[in-house]
């Protein structure tokens, strides 16, 4: 007897996927509470680097989860408006920026335009990074 493979017949495949972009800005910072002659105290800079991870189903219609392009435009004018280029100590919400603070700023004010976001991995450099997931 003749078995015939039929994919349409199989269990149904799950459609979650999870997505990843990255940005990265640069920025100065020193931070005011560490203990004195702690070298983060004094002002410095980093090439910061963050990830943003979103998870969930793809949609059948546009075959996405969420647009590239619609990430960026929520991400961007944060990135220009407050932490590109900037001393982030004087950003409101990181008087103590460490990149724990950062990737915490950063969730409070995507999560709102972000349902899918599940994590924010902010780089400090290239060997320290900060997860959070909410
Ligand atoms: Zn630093």
């Amino acid at each position: 007897m003749q078995q015939e493979f039929d994919s349409l017949h199989k269990p149904a495949e799950s459609r979650v996927v999870e997505i990843v972009k990255q940005f990265r800005f640069e920025a100065a910072h020193f931070l005011p509470r560490v203990p004195e002659g702690h070298k983060c105290g004094r002002m410095h800079g980093h090439s910061f680097r963050f990830e943003i991870k979103l998870n969930g189903e793809v949609n059948p219609q546009t075959g996405w989860l969420m647009d590239f392009g619609d990430i960026t435009s929520v991400v961007k004018p944060l990135l220009e408006k407050y932490l590109d280029h900037n001393l982030l100590n004087e950003v409101p919400g990181l008087e103590n920026p460490t990149s724990e603070e950062v990737a915490i700023w950063l969730w409070k004010r995507l999560k709102p335009s972000m349902p899918f976001l599940t994590e924010i991995i902010v780089h400090e450099t290239c060997n320290a990074r900060c997860i959070y997931k909410g």
